[in-house]
């Protein structure tokens, strides 16, 4: 822990908001000086010493484990307790142990040393995967690695302990671990360097209702021990000595704020219906199957995406069908017979899985991904679809979703696996959904344009806007250097979303199909008018967006949509379709924008 002044100079720092909130109080910065592990060999005759040692530190790592879990679940519920022993999982991965066991055997290192060097090179590796969640599952390592380090070395963190009053601590990230020790009621704020939205210090700061900033950037460097904060969780900001003026109108701000969440919150119960009485189903996207009680208990219509790459990605062994039964079935019965759209394995791109061995490829993203990558590895894909049609003779609720298809071939294949998948089920006596619902991905230009042809096989769209921006204008999604021309509102890519509907509501031999958006814009406010407007029957968002989508679809007409949409189609520039839409969307619900 360092220490500081206060200085009187007002000043407002930035980083990204992670938990809502304001809290204000002096700060403590919280600097983890662990000792470096040093790099040193051991004797051959010290070899069963360190395995010994190593075991011993386990064993204690999987007590404290449980301990802090027990705690979790007391203080605040079984599903954050779940963090805990997901990090318990990480300690039975047979790989990691065996590598370690093998670098003090072989290598003769020291248990510390081996530890540290198997686990940055786990940790490495999850890093350079371009999914958010996943990456931000390093923090979950990077947590069990330290303890159990800490076990062997003997160093002990205890600045906690000497908390004694409101404060809003700093620090480069905090370990969940580490979190659950503290004296919440005297932690009114967390400031962090690292981690994102779905690090675990966040999801636990926002399920302890602390407010919280990460990606402040130097934070420890910039901030001072004693100086007075004021924390605004709603816009990633930090003012550093807030004069009197500014604390009196963050007081009223922090009024206004708490009575339209309450407001928003009360409503999320009520039918996502426009003004003028159109329905428009609201779901949630999940990667994760405890999620989905969550998303039941917060009233959510149904699971318009729930992405299954989780259970295939940095696995040695592929998961089985039993396995993949039971979680799909999970997720369906969560949901209580509310829709759940699960979409088969998208891999390979930015994603990729050991137990695959993908071979690299120059453009991933245009090369052996997702509907491509099981039809050519059918015997992997039918293993899926052999869960998910068992899946549904339990939750008749259940729908199977193809990504990428780019042509009528790769759906009509698909659906050849999936008969044969019938077939072998049907041979064996083992019960399923043959009436399971078969939907698409609309993500790609081409399917757009055959959307009619596709309209009268499959049994609903949903479209991937992440990928149908990205692959429409030619912008890699995560190349940060041409991040300015990845826009949602480009009319080329509203004139598609255009097209799909029409397609949509023309086919199966027109009756119409639904067509749903599950990409990232169906979860921004600013442009739920002009998505409703141009016809769209659902939109699917993460969690935290539910009651802003929610409040949007209720306080808009239909018809006005349609009108906005109409002119949106007309104008030929992104920046002027993204102005009408959120201006109207402002107007319509301006508390939605308020932080
Ligand atoms: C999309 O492309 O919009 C989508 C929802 O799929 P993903 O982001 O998983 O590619
Ligand atoms: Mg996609």
């Amino acid at each position: 822990m360092t220490s500081g002044q206060s200085s009187a100079v007002e000043k407002v720092l930035y980083g990204n908001s992670v938990s809502p909130g304001i809290g204000m109080s002096r700060c403590v910065v919280v600097n983890h000086a662990r000792p470096s592990i040093i790099e040193r060999n051991i004797s051959p005759k010290e070899t069963s010493q360190e395995l010994d040692r190593f075991q011993k530190a386990l064993l204690l790592t999987m007590h404290q484990l449980e301990d802090v879990e027990a705690k979790v679940r007391e203080m605040i519920g079984q599903k954050d307790a779940e963090i805990f022993a997901s990090h318990q999982l990480v300690l039975e991965d047979q790989i990691l142990l065996d590598e370690i066991a093998r670098l003090i055997q072989v290598e003769l290192l020291p248990a510390e040393l081996a530890a540290d060097k198997v686990f940055k090179k786990c940790i490495s590796s999850f890093e350079k995967l371009s999914d958010e969640y996943f990456k931000q599952r390093v923090a979950d390592i990077k947590d069990v690695s330290s303890r159990l380090i800490d076990n062997l070395t003997g160093w002990v963190s205890t600045w906690y302990e000497t908390l004694s009053e409101p404060t809003i601590l700093v620090g480069k990230d905090f370990s969940p671990s580490e979190t659950v020790q503290w004296d919440h009621k005297l932690i009114v704020g967390v400031i962090t360097e690292q981690g994102g939205p779905t690090s675990h210090v966040a999801i636990l700061a926002r399920s302890l209702r602390i407010p919280a900033i990460s990606g402040l950037d130097n934070a420890t460097e910039q901030l001072k021990t004693g100086q007075f904060l004021l924390l605004d969780g709603y816009k990633g900001a930090v003012i550093v000595s807030p004069t009197v003026k500014t604390r009196l109108a963050y007081g009223k701000y922090l009024e206004k704020i708490q009575t339209i969440e309450q407001e928003l919150e009360a409503d999320s119960r009520k039918p996502s219906v426009t003004l003028d009485g159109r329905y428009v189903l609201l779901g949630a996207n999940l990667a994760k199957a405890m999620d989905a009680q969550k998303a039941y208990s917060f009233g959510v219509e149904g699971i318009g995406l729930f992405r299954t790459e989780f259970f295939f990605l940095n696995k040695e062994q592929l998961p089985t069908e039993e396995e993949q039964y039971e979680v799909y079935r999970k997720v369906g019965i969560s949901m209580n017979k509310r829709p759940v759209v699960i979409r088969t394995l998208d891999i390979g791109g930015d994603k990729n899985s050991p137990g695959l061995s993908l071979s690299e490829e120059d453009n991933p993203f245009l090369g052996c991904r997702a509907i491509r990558l099981c039809l050519k590895y059918s015997h992997i894909f039918k293993v899926q679809l052999r869960a998910l049609l068992r899946a549904g003779a339990v939750c008749k609720n259940l729908k199977i979703m193809y990504p990428m298809i780019s042509s009528l071939e790769e759906f009509d294949r698909a659906q050849e696996l999936l008969k044969e998948c019938m077939m072998e089920l049907d041979r064996e006596g083992v019960e399923y959904n043959p009436e399971i619902e078969v939907g698409i991905m609309i993500e790609i230009p081409s399917a757009v344009v055959c959307a009619q042809e596709l309209a009268h096989r499959a049994a609903f769209f949903s479209i991937g806007t992440n990928d149908l921006i990205q692959y429409t204008l030619a912008v890699d999604r995560i190349n940060p250097a041409v991040n300015h021309l990845y826009q949602p509102t480009h009319p080329a890519v509203i004139r598609l979303i255009s097209d799909t509907v029409r397609a949509a509501h023309g086919g199966r031999r027109s009756g119409g199909i639904p067509v749903a958006i599950c990409g990232e814009m169906a979860g921004m406010p600013e442009l739920i008018p002009l998505l409703i407007g141009l016809g769209v029957d659902e939109l699917s968002v993460s969690l935290p967006l539910l009651s802003k989508i929610h409040c949007l679809i209720r306080r808009v007409s239909f018809q006005e949509c349609q009108k906005l949409a109409h002119q949106a189609m007309e104008m030929k520039y992104a920046a002027q379709i993204q102005e009408l839409s959120a201006q109207f969307a402002k107007e319509a619900a301006p508390e939605v924008f308020l932080n």
